[in-house]
């Protein structure tokens, strides 16, 4: 049974400034670390997923944004795993969409869901939406996501059109010699789409098995590719993340490239993470984190000992990440689908 969550964060609270005097206004919560695709850049072919009991609840994760909201937090995407094959997700939707000083609740998914939960989530609030798809050839889908269902993620997508999101972005890993070739016809179907398209380089991320230095595919050379093709004007826009966009002329689409590894993106950041099982990851790329699931369970009625946590938090937050594809292991042993992306 699902029960409401305590109003006690709502009183003015600091805001949250880290060592650097970068403010963080969004957070990235990750409800879930399972997931109906095993993507061969973000998890093994056999998964061991958590006990439930090691998971923050749905009543915990609500309980955490409308701290975080209470800190000056106006942004929150939900992320995963794959966050609509958690059961009854959209309770928690409908419960951070009604938070009064949240201007963004966006979502990140595989779009596998999409079909069915598309209208439920717009008319819970969520503004916009990124769905990853990195081939349009169903064959070779398959062999990405080793399960995935390329036309129901299709029928997804056109789901997600139909019920008026503000946005909807498509987001791709391209990956040498396995859907590098397929970058400018993802363009020109987002394009007859008039949605949106980013291009993300791989992370070294878990160790899936996966040898990520052949694969590994520049988006500067994507971006080279596709400005000989189409006019491409540079955008001023900014997320306050790893994102460059670019405006392709006379269409409604806009390009995004998301490059850990080409541009220092980290002077800018905005954000911290939160695992499914509570922690609060400071930086992507780094270890540095606080474990929230034992305070939330000491102190279920007193947000205040939560909110000392969160503050102190500021000041071990990375300067910025080390990801180097050369290196034999990764930097980062946890798997994208715990962190969330
Ligand atoms: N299941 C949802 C999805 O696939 O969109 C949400 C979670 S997924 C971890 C979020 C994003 O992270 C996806 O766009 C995925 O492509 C990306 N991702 C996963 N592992 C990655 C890695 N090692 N490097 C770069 N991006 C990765
Ligand atoms: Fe699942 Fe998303 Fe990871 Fe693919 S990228 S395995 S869809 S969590």
């Amino acid at each position: 049974m699902i029960k409401k969550v305590p109003n006690s964060a709502q009183n003015l609270q600091p805001k949250l400034t880290d060592q650097f005097g970068r403010a963080i206004d969004y957070i990235r919560l990750s409800i879930t670390d399972r997931c109906d695709f095993r993507c061969v850049y973000c998890m093994a072919e056999e998964m061991t997923f958590l006990p439930r009991d090691e998971v923050l609840s749905l009543e915990e994760c609500a309980r955490l944004v409308k701290i975080f909201v209470g800190l000056g937090v106006n942004k929150v995407r939900i992320t995963g795993g794959e966050p609509l094959v958690r059961k009854n997700a959209l309770w928690l939707f409908e419960e951070i969409g009604k938070l009064k000083n949240l201007n963004e609740l966006v979502l990140t998914t595989n779009g596998s869901q999409l079909e069915k939960q598309a209208q439920d989530l717009k008319n819970a609030g969520v503004k916009r939406i990124n769905i990853s798809v990195d081939s349009l050839d169903a064959a070779r889908f398959k062999k990405i996501t080793r399960t995935g269902e390329l036309d129901k993620v299709l029928r997804g997508i056109q789901a997600a059109k139909l019920v008026g999101f503000e946005n909807i972005k498509l987001n791709t890993v391209l990956m040498r010699g396995m859907n590098d070739d397929e970058a400018l016809s993802l363009v020109n179907f987002a394009i007859a789409q008039s949605i949106d398209i980013s291009f993300i380089e791989e992370m070294p991320l878990g160790d899936v098995n996966h040898i990520r230095e052949s694969t590994f595919c520049s988006n500067e050379d994507t971006l080279k590719m596709l400005k000989s093709e189409y006019p491409l004007i540079a955008s001023t826009e900014t997320t306050g993340g790893p994102a460059r966009y670019w405006r392709v002329a006379n269409t409604d689409t806009k390009i995004g490239f998301i490059s850990p590894h080409s541009h220092n993106f980290c002077e800018s950041c905005n954000r911290v993470r939160i695992t499914c099982k509570g922690e609060l990851y400071l930086c992507l790329g780094q270890e540095d984190k606080i474990d929230l699931m034992p305070l939330l369970r000491k102190h279920p009625d007193d947000d205040q000992s939560i909110i000392d946590a969160i503050l102190a938090s500021m000041a071990i937050k990375p300067k910025g990440h080390d990801f180097d594809l050369r290196r034999a292991a990764p930097a980062v042993i946890r798997f994208m689908s715990h962190t969330g992306g």
